[in-house]
């Protein structure tokens, strides 16, 4: 398979998860919210989650550049980064499903938010960021990434969330992973 096939299946990939979320997006923008993080912080961390997931990789695509990130591409790679990817929608979509309204953008404690401990949300406490994972992954295996977002976030997410839901949440974090069952 060509260079050119796994570029197309990244652009498939990233027009799919925009599907997705488009309708998610649109509600979370008329649902009140309560609680919020420190707001420069979160534009500045998705500026660069956006920069490593969609800048770059676009410059990519389009220009195959900076050449610095060119690799030989292996003939299973672009197999194994469409699998990954299909991964990725799939739980992204579970995860706006599970999550449902207490969705937001930005970290955010919504009006009436309910903590979410069922679906996707039953074995780890962070299954969108794993999605996303998994999009770097599947980019890892089409083109370059990063993954920067995930680590500056989480520890924060944490402090936020049991500021809410007390020892409801600490108990589900007793007894979940954080994105891979029983390893981390
Ligand atoms: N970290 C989660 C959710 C990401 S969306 C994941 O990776 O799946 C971020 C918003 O989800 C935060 O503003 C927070 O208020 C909310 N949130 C995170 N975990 C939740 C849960 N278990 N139940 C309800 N809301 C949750």
């Amino acid at each position: 398979m060509t260079l050119i096939v796994a570029k197309a299946i990244w652009i498939v990939g990233v027009v799919g998860w925009c599907i997705i979320r488009y309708p998610h997006g649109r509600r979370a923008r008329r649902t009140p919210k309560v609680r919020r993080s420190d707001r420069g912080r979160e534009i500045v961390l998705m500026a660069i989650s956006a920069t490593g997931l969609g800048v770059l990789p676009s410059i990519y695509v389009i220009a195959s550049a900076p050449a610095f990130a060119n690799y030989a591409l292996r003939p299973w790679q672009p197999w194994l980064g469409a699998a990954v990817f299909a991964a990725a929608l799939w739980l992204f979509h579970r995860t706006h499903k599970d999550l449902g309204r207490n969705w937001s953008v930005t970290l955010e404690v919504r009006d009436q938010h309910t903590l979410v401990t069922n679906g996707v949300y039953s074995r780890v406490r962070h299954p969108m960021y794993l999605a996303f994972w998994l999009w770097a992954v599947a980019q890892a295996l089409l083109l370059p990434n990063f993954g920067t977002l995930f680590f500056l976030r989480v520890g924060r997410e944490e402090a936020l969330m049991p500021e809410s839901f007390g020892d409801e949440y600490r108990r589900y974090m007793a007894r979940t992973s954080r994105i891979l069952p029983g390893i981390y």
